[in-house]
């Protein structure tokens, strides 16, 4: 089978199957095979791996992650790919296709197949979802070792930057709790077909054994970074009090700052995991 990775092959497949590209699906091809052997390389997928991949779209990527991998699971929302994906993969015998919703998907089943041992994620994700897709498999703590993904470059710069930045948010805090990311390629429009709108960079999050900090309840950590990100101009302790279901006064976040030596007009963009970690951790102390 030739290697999808260029225009020429890519267009006559696309020409063969006469199919059309979904803009609702995010659908753009890579078309670069420095690329895609650098989202290998990065991703460090040895023959012992089973890996996750998110999108396959004509099966550009799955050519080379099967030829990397132990087994490859393609999971791809587009019926109309799928008898693309059955002639472009047939050479491989490691490599299986579901048709489905990623977001729909059981990932608990499906990281069974590989018996327990860590699966590592590697895609050229769709832009729509990236963020619900990062923390799905995030919060279903299935043994993961890492997820090495194509995104759009400013979500890439989320996922890395610390507090005082415009960039640093919730996904941010989410991200750096359960993985360390590193941006490990900047990719530009020109590698993809149809060319996107934005830049694009790849980005490895390696899994974290245990989170850098000690979080009493994971749950009410995330409530309280949410509170504080969805009223970014208001002080922290406004944020929080204004906060439907957290449950929380404007005496406790007040004396949960003064405790932690921070003022009672903190924004919570300037707060570290660390510091979020404390603040939930008092607040749920005050709280019982
Ligand atoms: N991996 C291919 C490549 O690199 O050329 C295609 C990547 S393209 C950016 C994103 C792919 O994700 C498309 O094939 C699209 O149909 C698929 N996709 C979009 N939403 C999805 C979802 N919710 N679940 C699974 N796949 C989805």
């Amino acid at each position: 089978m030739a290697d999808l990775g260029n225009y020429t092959n890519t267009s006559e497949i696309l020409k063969k199957y006469q199919f059309r590209m979904q803009k609702k699906y995010g659908q753009n091809f890579l078309i670069d095979a420095n690329i895609l052997r650098k989202i290998v390389e990065a991703a460090q997928i040895t023959g012992e791996d089973c890996v996750l991949e998110i999108g396959p779209g004509i099966g550009t990527m799955t050519q080379y992650l099967a030829e990397a991998a132990g087994q490859v699971i393609a999971v791809e929302i587009d019926r109309d790919l799928i008898p693309i994906l059955e002639d472009t993969l047939s050479p491989y015998d490691n490599v299986t296709v579901m048709c489905e919703d990623i977001l729909k998907v059981d990932l608990a089943a499906l990281a069974q197949e590989n018996g327990g041992r860590p699966i590592k994620v590697a895609a050229n994700l769709p832009y729509y979802i990236t963020t619900p897709i990062i923390m799905a498999l995030f919060e279903s703590h299935i043994p993961l070792a890492s997820i090495t993904v194509m995104v759009q470059s400013e979500v890439a710069e989320r996922m890395q930057t610390g507090p005082g930045t415009k960039d640093y948010g919730a996904l941010s805090l989410a991200v750096q709790y359960y993985a360390k990311p590193e941006i490990v390629a900047r990719v530009p429009a020109s590698c993809f077909l149809p060319r996107p709108n934005v830049d694009s960079a790849v980005v490895r999050l390696t899994r974290y054994g245990k989170p850098p900090v000690d979080a009493a309840d994971e749950a009410f950590l995330f409530a309280v970074i949410r509170a504080s990100f969805n009223q970014r101009r208001k002080t922290l302790v406004n944020g929080l009090t204004n906060a439907a279901g957290l449950g929380v006064t404007r005496g406790q976040v007040e004396t949960a700052l003064k405790k932690m030596g921070l003022s009672k007009t903190v924004r919570g963009e300037t707060l570290t995991l660390k510091q979020f970690s404390e603040l939930s951790n008092q607040l749920l102390d005050a709280g019982t």
